[in-house]
């Protein structure tokens, strides 16, 4: 497949900037391998500071012409590059299970949602409607126009290698801004491939730069550029609080998607094959590796039992393997790291008492896969309840009452996602509004669109991705006063 990919130019291994494909300027270079292989995929470019300020004096030029160009124009480009990323969605879907190792028809969803973004702001791009205010003196007209921030620098994670991309990419681009987009240097193959299509889209050079390698050279110079005017920013809360920090000394406008720490809340009215679905599906999406992953599900003692039983029987029958296996739901982690922190989890969760109902170990199959795992007894002190644990084991809690489930789901300082389960109607309304998070699924698991607004609150993160609101995100508002009428 990769050789395929190859031949057929999906694998690219340079940086671009100013719509010139670019090798580091010392020829360095990093290894991108298969997770679930361990195959060397391919080499690419390893970029610092150097490249990165190459790519905002680009974006910056690029800047004066496409924030000028019609709102119409650009609607026109962005509309050709969703066309193109959904004529190649296999692909692409192959070079991301590739390099990140999700189950193949999960990567051709993923660039089915990514390119979403794409076709939803292509659309958005000439709805970026200003005001007349109503004046307070009759010689006066006060109007208030929307006008692109500038340029753009878009750091991105490995979980969702094309859509992390694409939800900040495409709003900028419809508001006129342009952007150095950084990728993780796990998954940069469909982040490089996504931008060669926005070239043959008709997006001008320098909209889009790509530049991969030495992540803190180039967080730090994007970070000390006065020229970048907004940094987005999905991946973890250490990460986003440093960018943050950094951001203030050219007071930039920041966005942030962090870390979650999410309840799925069982109540012993729910319907259990809902909830049993809905749960599978939030907590096991990309093998637990999410930030809208249920962290933590909270089962009312009623249904405890029951569904223990019947969550556990689902998850052990799960079928675990390379992506490309047919029937395959579960792939590896993304590394090492990602298995031992489930390890340590799983350690300190047994240690103070909890049973390991399926799985619980690495996966006969070796590299890093590992077993889908439920375990049950898990309290709120455990780490498994503080921490994210990025990894296929679902944590079991039990809890008796309505009020005991909200202030157990609400004691983090995470506020990204949360679900709940139940069929009554009341109970649905008052815990969604008792939840303190950016996004909420009653009954449903898997919640996330391109119509909708995306985000957390508390150390969840700043700003919505998605929707008519993530336009603001790249938009500045401007007052203009005419007096002496
Ligand atoms: P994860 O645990 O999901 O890998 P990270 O926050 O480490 O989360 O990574 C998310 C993105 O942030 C990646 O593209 C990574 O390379 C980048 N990154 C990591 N450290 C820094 C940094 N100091 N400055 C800027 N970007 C960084």
């Amino acid at each position: 497949i990769a050789a395929r990919l190859n031949s057929s130019g999906f694998i690219r291994s340079q940086g671009l900037i100013g719509g010139k494909w670019i090798d580091a300027h010392d020829g360095k270079t990093i290894e991108v391998r298969n997770p679930a292989t361990g195959d060397l995929i391919t080499n690419v470019a390893c970029m610092g500071g150097k490249e990165t300020n190459d790519a905002i004096a680009s974006a910056h030029e690029a800047f004066i012409s496409w924030s000028k160009v019609t709102a119409a124009e650009r609607s026109k480009c962005l509309r050709k590059w969703y066309d193109l990323l959904m004529a190649h969605k296999e692909e692409l879907g192959q070079l991301m299970t590739l390099e990140q190792g999700k189950p193949l028809k999960e990567a051709i969803g993923e660039v089915s949602y990514g390119a979403s973004f794409v076709e939803f702001y292509a659309e958005e791009a000439k709805r970026v409607y200003g005001d007349i205010i109503p004046a307070t003196s009759p010689d006066r007209r006060l109007f208030v126009l929307k006008q692109p921030i500038g340029v753009v620098g878009a750091i991105t994670p490995w979980n969702f290698p094309l859509a992390m991309i694409t939800r900040k990419v495409a709003p900028a681009l419809a508001c006129g801004c342009t952007v150095v987009i950084k990728p993780a240097e796990l998954t940069p193959l469909t982040a490089l491939a996504a931008a060669e299509l926005s070239i043959q889209a008709g997006i001008p050079p320098g909209a889009i730069n790509v530049v991969m390698g030495n992540a803190s050279d180039i967080g730090d110079a994007l970070i000390a550029s006065p020229q970048v005017r907004k940094i987005t920013f999905t991946g973890s809360t250490g990460v986003g609080k440093k960018l943050m920090a950094g951001a203030a000394a050219t007071v930039k406008k920041v966005s942030l998607e962090l870390g979650g720490n999410a309840p799925c809340i069982i109540f012993d009215d729910a319907d259990l094959d809902v909830a049993l679905k809905g749960t599978l599906a939030t907590k096991f999406r990309n093998s637990g590796q999410t930030c809208v992953c249920a962290n933590r599900i909270l089962v009312q003692e009623g249904i405890y039992e029951k569904f223990a039983n019947a969550f556990s029987n689902a998850v052990g029958s799960m079928k675990v393997g390379n992506g490309f296996g047919e029937g395959v739901v579960q792939g590896p982690l993304i590394n090492d790291n990602a298995v031992h922190k489930v390890e340590s989890f799983l350690q300190d969760a047994i240690s103070k008492g909890a049973k390991v109902l399926t799985g619980g170990k690495r996966h006969s199959l070796g590299m890093t896969f590992f077993e889908p795992t439920v375990i049950s007894g898990v309290k709120s002190d455990m780490l498994i309840s503080r921490e994210e644990v990025f990894g296929p084991v679902a944590p079991l809690l039990k809890f008796k009452t309505e009020e005991e489930a909200i202030r157990i789901a609400n004691d983090t300082n995470a506020g990204l996602a949360a679900y709940m389960f139940t069929t009554n109607i009341q109970r649905s309304w008052r815990v969604s509004e008792a939840l303190e998070y950016g996004l909420v699924g009653v009954n449903e698991g898997l919640i996330s669109t391109e119509v909708a607004p995306f985000g957390g609150i508390k150390q969840s993160g700043l700003g919505r991705e998605g929707s008519k609101y993530g336009m603001d995100d790249y938009l500045e508002i401007k007052y203009i006063c005419m007096g002496n009428m």
